[in-house]
């Protein structure tokens, strides 16, 4: 009988493998064809608001594509090393759309790309072709991609000309990565975004005597020793909000402050 069961469940196993599979290969061929093709890909902008004022200093693209959500095509883009040529779509895209809204925009960047030498010279291209400014871009990238191996260093090198042409660069979900404090005063950026694992981990009222508390005090107090501005990601209600501006925090983004929106609607 526990012979027979685990037959089934191995067929029960191979079954779902299978299915997974099969989805993948599906989003995978339609993701190439709609990159190809540029359709079916738009860029949502959130803004990362003022604290004091209310008002957006700067909007982040964050890819959106017809089939899947970004949680579930952009790891499939990385495991096939299609992640490069769907970054530069997203730059380009937004730095095309900048004139548009006028602020600074925020780009992700993955690890591969960052982790491709001629990646500085591709942004470069893109700022040319585009006439933005380099001041109007804003790269986040996340801390896993810098480790202090060989390839991390690189990235590092990549980051400092970038920041040498005028792009300013922020550590993205700050706190979520294993980062030493002693090499975030090293690393070539301009601010860090306090992953939303944190402001969540607050609670709604926060307690100002919680651990979690203390960490984002701490985190905070630490960005302006270190000269970087900071943004607390994922700021939802009133009373983290009323909280992170008491603490000190001068920037924000999150659902109570402004959703992904795309600039334009489908029809134009
Ligand atoms: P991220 O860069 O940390 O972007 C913030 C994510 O948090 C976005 O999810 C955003 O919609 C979501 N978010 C914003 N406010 C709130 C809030 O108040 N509460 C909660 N729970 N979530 C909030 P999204 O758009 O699904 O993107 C997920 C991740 O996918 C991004 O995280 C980023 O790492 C990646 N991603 C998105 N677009 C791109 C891209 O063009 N290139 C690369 N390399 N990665 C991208
Ligand atoms: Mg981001
Ligand atoms: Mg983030
Ligand atoms: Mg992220």
């Amino acid at each position: 009988r526990a012979k027979g069961e685990g037959k089934d469940r191995l067929a029960f196993f191979e079954a779902h493998l299978q299915e997974a599979l099969r989805r993948e290969m599906h989003l995978l061929e339609a993701l190439r064809h709609d990159l190809e093709r540029e359709k079916g890909l738009w860029l949502a902008y959130q803004p990362i608001v003022d604290l004091k004022t209310g008002k957006p200093v700067a909007l982040e693209a964050l890819l959106r594509w017809r089939l899947a959500s970004p949680g579930e095509f952009i790891p499939l883009a990385e495991r096939h090393r299609l992640m490069a040529s769907l970054g530069q779509f997203v730059l380009r895209r937004a730095c095309q759309e900048q004139p548009r809204h006028g602020l600074p925009v925020h780009v992700n960047v993955s690890p591969q790309e960052l982790l491709d030498p001629h990646y500085p010279a591709h942004v470069a291209q893109i700022l040319e072709d585009t006439g933005c400014a380099p001041e109007n871009l804003v790269l986040e990238v996340t801390e896993s991609t810098l480790i202090p191996d060989e390839r991390g260093r690189e990235a590092t090198g990549s980051l400092q000309i970038l920041r040498r042409l005028g792009v300013r660069v922020f550590l993205d979900d700050f706190g979520s990565g294993h980062s030493s404090l002693e090499r975030l005063a090293q690393l070539p950026v301009d601010g860090l975004k306090l992953g939303q694992a944190f402001t969540q981990a607050l609670g709604s009222p926060p307690d100002p005597q919680s651990p979690a508390a203390r960490v984002v005090a701490a985190v905070l107090a630490l960005a302006k020793t270190l000269g970087l501005q900071a943004v607390a990601e994922g700021v939802e209600d009133e009373h983290v909000l009323a909280y992170l501006k008491a603490l000190g925090f001068r920037l924000g983004q999150g659902y109570l402050l402004g959703k992904p929106t795309p600039l334009y609607s489908e029809e134009e």
